[in-house]
């Protein structure tokens, strides 16, 4: 029922267009996988996003565990009756947010940080919230304080409990300001949870992606790259925090994928884990990556950001609140073909709620069709001039 298959590769670089079958639907990668993180769009409808191409959604296992909501929703028999979709959907395994809350959200890491930042250290990490065992993770819930324990076993559980079609490993995400020493102990941790993942896996209509690891380190990166790929996993995530520990953040994510992707199995899926930047998903793709997910169209249209061929901009400033012109002029998204950029930037300063479901409505429909732009120009033989042109207007 489950399968991956390449379509289409660049002559000159890695990308490549493939399909992804699943028994709830097709997956045209490389595909952007919007987060619906508690089990929505914040502002917009799943059955509007399906309509504008997303084939698949992500939803947090973190927060369904940490309240417990998961029982509930094993009560409708997994997540598509819980939210009345009937879409592939895919569940990270609650590890990424269970170390942001100890060890990132201390040193204020993102996905890619850029937030000047401290300390670097070594052995059995204990920081504020989080302790890591090699049965698991014991950290306080960001609910009520409880004490709660994640394991991969755990991980496992719940994450087939709310039924996603795809989901993930447990692994553990470092942060970048940890010692090499660190990084090496972490890594051969994940690589024992990645195998008792797939110990307790059911595979009952679901699938898993294992995740790699290793940090900034190239002998560490390889090495994941080496162990992950050689298990019997549908696919592969590359995960962790890309810091200014790197040099340039960016730049960081790219050295990343130039180790480890020519070390995976060119016929399983690689999916980037929480990074979501046009700029960024360009060099991802060029590299072989299929499919990304990420809060920052949402996030962004929270904040009156848009997505824009020319870049990000800002809604809320006088140049749009004076605009009768759309946010975009080349993007032919339901609010770009009927409201003016004024009247959004209107709602927003006003904090209206419909100005930021206009927003994210449009930020998703960008982002999914920039995905499909990306598709046809590597099925047309024309990415890198794609990339090349994209680049250059795309500030
Ligand atoms: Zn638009």
């Amino acid at each position: 029922m489950f399968h991956f298959k390449k379509t289409k590769k660049s002559k000159k670089t890695n990308a490549r267009v493939g399909i992804i079958e699943t028994p709830r639907g097709r997956i045209k990668t490389p595909c952007f996988m919007p987060v619906a993180t508690k089990g929505a769009l914040k502002g917009a409808s799943f059955e509007e996003i399906n309509g504008f191409g997303a084939d698949i959604f992500m939803v947090n296992t973190f927060h369904f565990f940490c309240n417990e909501r998961y029982r509930d929703v094993s009560r409708f028999k997994g997540l598509h009756n819980f939210l009345n979709i009937k879409y592939p959907l895919i569940t990270d395994s609650g590890g990424f947010q269970v170390f942001s809350l100890g060890s990132g959200w201390d040193q204020g890491t993102g996905k890619i940080m850029t937030a000047k930042s401290n300390n670097s250290h070594s052995g059995l990490k204990k920081i504020n919230n989080v302790k890591i065992t090699e049965k698991g993770v014991i950290f306080k819930s960001p609910y009520n304080g409880d004490k709660l324990e994640m394991t991969p076993e755990i991980s496992i559980k719940i994450q087939e409990k709310l039924g996603a079609d795809i989901i993930f490993a447990f692994d553990e995400c470092t942060s970048p300001f940890d010692s090499y020493e660190y990084h090496q102990e972490s890594l051969d941790r994940t690589h024992r949870w990645a195998k008792r993942s797939l110990d307790v896996f059911k595979k009952n209509n679901q699938e898993m992606f294992g995740i790699i690891q290793g940090g900034k380190f190239k002998d560490l990166r390889e090495k994941s790259a080496k162990f992950i790929g050689s298990l019997p996993f549908f696919g592969f995530g590359i995960g962790g925090s890309f810091g200014e520990s790197f040099g340039d953040s960016k730049a960081g994510v790219s050295q990343v994928l130039d180790w480890t992707i020519p070390l995976l199995p060119d016929l399983k899926p690689r999916h980037l884990l929480g990074i979501g930047e046009p700029d960024d998903i360009l060099e991802s793709v060029e590299r072989g990556i299929d499919s990304f997910d990420c809060v920052i169209p949402t996030r962004w249209a929270r904040h009156g950001t848009a997505m824009t061929w020319k870049g990000r901009a800002n809604l809320k400033s006088l140049k749009f609140l004076k605009s009768k012109n759309p946010i975009d002029k080349n993007c032919f998204c339901p609010v770009c073909l009927n409201y003016s950029a004024s009247y959004i930037s209107h709602l927003l300063k006003e904090k209206e709620i419909y100005g930021i479901m206009l927003l994210t409505k449009h930020n998703l429909y960008w982002i999914l069709n920039f995905m499909k732009a990306i598709r046809n120009s590597i099925k047309n033989d024309s990415f890198e001039l794609f990339k090349k042109s994209f680049l250059k207007q795309y500030k």
